[in-house]
């Protein structure tokens, strides 16, 4: 169970996708000018798909729905028992009711949210173990190909999680899917354009179109994206049921505007990082190695902030670190990006 100790309600709008699109896959073969126009015409189409973000959503990062929330307005000051002046007998000055010496009770805090994220159990939950994953053989090339990838990949994920989410002491829901194109209706918002996860609703909303997208420029590297983006919205999953996304929530609401967006980014690059810990324990019967391990490389080193995008996601030079590491180790002690410095989650 997530803590008890706080419970601010999510705001409506804010939402935890991958945001930026990764971009274009280099091309199996090198192919010279014909290389050049593909790769021309794909930057226009995912600028395409940005813009149409940019457009109907006016940024649908959790910066932009942020509450500036104050915490001290809900510690109300109560005036003191000794602002009643007790009965004057001579000419006593008048007194002032001033409200100057009272001050409120400050309220117990027993637990730290940004302690509690940096000395989590999950970091001590150890390598997680294979559940020998398969990758669906049908491919994404249309939406309802896609859905039956993504619950294929997300059965594993199933199985994967809950001894890892029981060990750090949470309580293991398994998330709700849906997969849309165009746009979807959700508490978090709409998410035109990327796939993200809805604490609100505990389900993972995947976005099919610019996946199959993908795949059908290059399969391998679609299957990577999907593959990678599914772990990924996964984690935020994770991080919800450990009680780190309510924490998370918790500090942004005392958070200064760059604040918010270093807490987004150590979010962010731990839930990629959680996701490759998946994906590492189960490289080898999920097929990534050889071209696809080179795909899901690309991937995780290419994804990132770039301009003129809010840095809330991380730079691609820490995002592929962290991936890289989680991947390698199979480990969430390779995960906690909430004691990391500033450094290693710019
Ligand atoms: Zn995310």
């Amino acid at each position: 169970m997530p803590p008890q100790y706080y419970a601010p309600p999510l705001p409506p709008g804010q939402q935890y996708g991958w945001g930026p699109l990764p971009p274009q896959p280099p091309r199996r073969k090198s192919g010279g000018t014909a290389l050049l126009v593909v790769a021309l015409l794909a930057v226009v189409a995912a600028g395409g798909v940005f813009l149409s973000v940019k457009l109907t959503q006016g940024g649908d990062g959790p910066i932009a729905t942020a509450p500036v929330a104050t915490e001290s307005a809900t510690a109300k000051p109560t005036l003191a028992p000794s602002s009643v002046p007790p009965p004057a007998t001579t000419a006593a000055p008048r007194p002032t009711r001033t409200t100057t010496t009272v001050t409120p009770p400050k309220p117990v805090q027993t637990v730290n949210p940004a302690t509690y994220n940096a000395a989590h159990r999950l970091y001590k939950t150890g390598v997680m173990r294979t559940v020998n994953c398969k990758q669906a053989k049908t491919g994404l090339g249309n939406g309802s190909q896609a859905l039956a990838y993504f619950k294929a990949i997300k059965a594993c994920l199933d199985r994967a999680w809950p001894t890892q989410v029981a060990a750090s002491g949470g309580r293991f829901r398994s998330p709700g899917l849906v997969v849309w194109g165009g746009s979807v209706n959700t508490p978090c918002g709409g998410g035109v354009g990327r796939s993200f996860y809805c604490p609100t609703t505990h389900t993972i909303y995947m976005e099919s179109p610019s996946i199959v997208s993908f795949y059908k420029q290059n399969p391998t590297f679609g299957r990577m994206v999907g593959t990678f983006t599914m772990a990924h919205e996964y984690a935020h999953s994770v991080q919800w049921m450990t009680g780190l996304g309510v924490a998370y929530t918790k500090l942004r609401y005392d958070a200064s505007a760059a604040g918010a967006l270093q807490l987004s980014r150590r979010l962010e690059l731990q839930a990629s990082c959680l996701g490759n810990v998946f994906l590492g324990a189960n490289r080898n019967s999920y097929g990534i190695t050889g071209y696809a391990y080179q795909m899901w490389l690309y991937d995780v080193n290419n994804s990132g902030d770039r301009p003129p995008y809010p840095r809330d996601h991380g730079s691609t030079t820490n995002h592929g670190a962290w991936s890289r590491a989680a991947f390698q180790s199979r480990n969430p002690a390779s995960c906690n990006t909430w004691s990391a410095s500033p450094a290693r989650v710019s």
